[in-house]
């Protein structure tokens, strides 16, 4: 699999004033020799949030540990990797939100004392034992905030939230990874497959990549440098990936056209239209529903879901489906 990391800030397209407050904390870190403060980045999936902490760590020249709340599990799991960080590394969390309590506890101490509490043996034998650890700084990420305990939110110096992106940003994007790529690829092509990516850049660079396995498998002319992307090429690639002229994708029209036949347009809940719609509530909620309402054709009521007059004009003029009366 071909992959493409931004390392600098420079190079991270999009979410600018993240980007500019992180600049001058990198910076000053940097003069002073300091420690980067804890940060805590929340946001959908593949919107950059393990980019931004390698970025950090390539700009500090720090070493960076990866790591993902599933993974630490057991405090046991979370005593060994704090104990074997030292001064000045960076330890990233994904998903911190899945650490059980107990884990989430020890984190918070460890991210404001330093130091690790250990307890030895049971009931009134038990004592406790402090281990200093190294002065280190915790990135947590994680699209639930809210399932993360309150002291250990808290306890982030920093916390950024990641925007789902612009169009703009995203064909951005999509050219400069094209290019890294072998492919050389129009600015409006670039906007029509940036329009199909959701606003999530991992989605643009999941379609670069598939877009780049049909331009090989189509093109004569193999041993270029840098494949042009022919409109018709491009057509075709819409088609078979079944985009269409508003940038929905099959997933979408799925959805769309669940809550039409099967809701009645809505209001109905989340859950009930993914699982309908064939599509995981979480996937649902973090990847189409975020762009169908970015795009005016569903809306977020507080009994639920429901198509809005240009979600129905999408049905009619796509499907020739009557408007609701
Ligand atoms: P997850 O929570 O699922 O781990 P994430 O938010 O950490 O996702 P990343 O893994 O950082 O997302 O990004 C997904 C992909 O998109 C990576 O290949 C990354 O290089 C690319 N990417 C993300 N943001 C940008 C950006 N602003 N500019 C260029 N590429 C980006």
């Amino acid at each position: 699999m071909i992959y493409f990391r931004p390392h600098s800030l420079d190079e991270f397209i999009g979410q600018k004033r993240i980007k500019d407050e992180l600049s001058v904390y990198i910076s000053s870190v940097k003069k002073r020799n300091d420690i980067f403060p804890h940060t805590f980045f929340i946001g959908a999936p593949g919107l950059g949030k393990t980019t931004l902490a390698r970025i950090i760590a390539y700009e500090l020249k720090r070493d960076l540990k990866i790591t993902s709340g599933p993974v630490l599990d057991k405090t046991g799991t979370l005593a060994a990797v704090l104990t074997n960080l030292k001064e000045g590394n960076i330890l990233f969390i994904d998903e911190i939100h899945r650490m059980p309590k107990p884990c989430q506890e020890i984190l918070y101490t460890a991210m404001e004392d330093f130091a690790l509490d250990i307890v030895i043996g049971k009931g009134n034998a038990g004592k406790t034992i402090r281990l200093n650890l190294p002065k280190f700084t915790l990135i947590g990420a994680t699209n639930k905030p809210n399932l993360c305990l309150a002291p250990l939110r808290d306890r982030f110096q920093l916390i950024f939230k990641l925007n789902y992106y612009k169009d703009e940003e995203l064909r951005d994007i999509i050219v400069k990874v094209s290019k890294s790529w072998g492919l050389e690829i129009e600015k409006d092509l670039a906007f029509k497959l940036a329009k199909a990516s959701k606003g999530i850049p991992r989605q643009a660079l999941n379609l670069v990549r598939r877009l780049r396995e049909f331009v090989l498998l189509n093109s004569k002319t193999k041993d270029q440098k840098l494949l042009k992307v022919s409109s018709q090429v491009f057509e075709d690639f819409l088609k078979l990936l079944d985009i269409d002229e508003w940038g929905l994708t099959p997933e979408d029209r799925r959805c769309l056209l669940t809550l039409y036949k099967e809701f009645k347009g809505g209001p109905v809940g989340v859950t009930a239209l993914a699982l309908s719609a064939d599509i995981t509530p979480e996937e649902f909620e973090t990847i189409y529903e975020p762009a169908l309402i970015r795009m005016g054709l569903i809306a977020r009521t507080k009994r639920g879901r429901i198509l809005t007059q240009k979600g129905y004009l999408y049905l009619k003029e796509k499907f020739n489906l009557p408007y609701k009366e």
